[in-house]
């Protein structure tokens, strides 16, 4: 077969990737047609395509690159566990150092009493691992009946069976036979476009009592966890108003429900702590992990478990695992991110340095004509597309259309922007620069701008 390299003309890879490719998440007739943008390297913050184009990363990959692209020590790092131990298992009464390592270093940095790791290859393996964990561990105290989970409408937590269920994307559980059974949704803390005449804080409690009002209808003896993301990510950076946690906390602590903060995005210093349960002052007794914690360099992900569950799970045989849990290479370089995110002062530039920087320019852009609101938490960002900025409500046009537009203006003019529905969300690597972030401005605002001209022109700037 013919070497398929950087070298050969975009359109020629991109009819190899519609013959062959099967993207997630995506049309692939319509892509296939219009032919998907090649990535050809990355170095900072900044992705060149196969055309020469140099494209601003607003999105972090897929909110995983925190650390930045281009980082010689975990390449390194790489290289060298490869040649000294490229694979072995952690099933059958071994174990080895990265894993040992990653596993300690984890249970340092995160808070309470979360010192004990189960290894997954993502964060879907991982809350896959954490259903069957929740449930095994209330079996174990002789509570079998308690397993149905609690989760949220809108809420992402993975693409497994599993995962998928937990989480409450409508347009998922619509194909597959989803959700599993024992998976109960209650409402989001979406305020902007749910909230009606409520304050936020109004909205934030009404949002909360929603999963009391669903354990006293399942029963409580039912119910075996709750689980959330400290802030949405994939339903649109979705940041919850102030009563929320504090009242979800309480509804757990009242109920004696286990608690998982899903911080795939939320952990390693996303929303300015290491934790966005820390930012949100919550106590989980599991977090999910992923993404960040090893800057997307290497799939690994994971589930932080408390002493006491760890223990109960510890007393019997948990029959799971996967070939890759706790991945040598992969956890070599997770253990190298964190040290460089440490030894960099990452969190700190992030809290300090970073968000308020952006946050002066993010919510600047609530004055221009097409923006209803704007919302950032360390450095994770949404801003509102509006047809009518004197109140808060959706297009009349589909859900997702004025979003797309933008999307598209943004690709046009190299920044990296993701829409949902008609929200615009952010997440750059969290090394980012202030030099680097008004390059995102000047260039987010420019595609804000022709999104305006373009939706107005095809008569999509009415309300719903
Ligand atoms: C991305 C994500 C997941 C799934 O992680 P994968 O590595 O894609 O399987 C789970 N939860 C949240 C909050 C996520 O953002």
């Amino acid at each position: 077969m013919r070497q398929i390299t950087n070298h050969l003309p975009t359109a020629e890879l991109q009819a190899l990737d519609a013959a062959h490719h099967m993207h997630p998440f995506t049309t692939n007739d319509a892509l296939g047609k219009k032919g998907a943008r090649v990535i050809t390297r990355a170095d900072g913050v900044m992705l060149t395509d196969s055309e020469g184009n140099e494209i601003i990363d607003g999105m972090a990959g897929l909110w995983c690159v925190n650390v930045g692209y281009g980082r010689q020590e975990l390449a390194d790092v790489a290289a060298r566990q490869i040649m000294e131990l490229p694979y072995y298992n952690t099933f059958f009464q071994t174990t080895h150092v990265p894993a040992i390592a990653l596993a300690a270093r984890i249970a340092e940095l995160a808070p309470g009493d979360l010192n004990h790791v189960f290894f997954a290859s993502s964060g879907s393996e991982a809350n896959d691992t954490n259903i069957r964990m929740v449930r095994h561990y209330w079996a174990l105290k002789g509570q079998p009946e308690r397993s149905v989970i609690i989760g949220r409408k809108n809420g992402y937590h993975g693409s497994t069976m599993g995962s998928a269920s937990l989480g409450g994307m409508a347009a998922m559980h619509a194909q597959g036979g989803l959700p599993i059974p024992g998976i109960v949704h209650i409402g989001q803390p979406h305020w902007y476009l749910e909230g009606g005449e409520m304050t936020p804080e109004e909205f934030g409690l009404m949002r909360a009592r929603e999963l009391e009002q669903a354990i006293l209808e399942i029963g409580p003896e039912k119910v075996a966890a709750f689980i959330g993301e400290p802030v949405q990510g994939a339903g649109g950076v979705i940041i919850p108003p102030s009563t929320y946690w504090p009242e979800i906390q309480r509804i757990v602590d009242k109920y004696g429900i286990l608690l998982i903060a899903d911080e795939v995005i939320t952990g390693f210093g996303r929303t300015g702590n290491w934790f966005g349960s820390q930012t949100m002052g919550i106590k989980p007794h599991i977090m999910t992990i992923a993404k960040g914690l090893s800057s997307g360099y290497a799939p690994i992900g994971g589930s932080v478990v408390c002493d006491e569950v760890a223990a109960v799970i510890g007393a019997d045989e948990f029959n799971h695992g996967y070939t890759y849990s706790g991945h040598p290479v992969a956890a070599a370089i997770a253990l190298e991110n964190l040290r460089i995110m440490e030894e960099e002062g990452v969190v700190e530039h992030v809290r300090d340095v970073a968000h308020p920087y952006l946050a002066q320019k993010w919510h600047a852009l609530a004055e221009h004509p097409l923006v209803g609101e704007t919302r950032l938490i360390g450095l994770m960002g949404s801003l509102a597309l509006t047809p009518d900025k004197s109140r808060r409500v959706p297009f009349a046009a589909e859900a997702g259309t004025a979003g797309f537009i933008t999307r598209e203006r943004c690709f046009a003019n190299n920044v990296i922007m993701r829409h949902v529905y008609d929200r615009m969300i952010i997440a750059p690597s969290l090394v980012i620069t202030p030099d680097e972030i008004d390059i995102l401005i000047a260039r987010a605002t420019r595609a804000l701008d022709e999104a305006y001209v373009q939706i107005k022109a095809e008569g999509l700037l009415k309300a719903a």
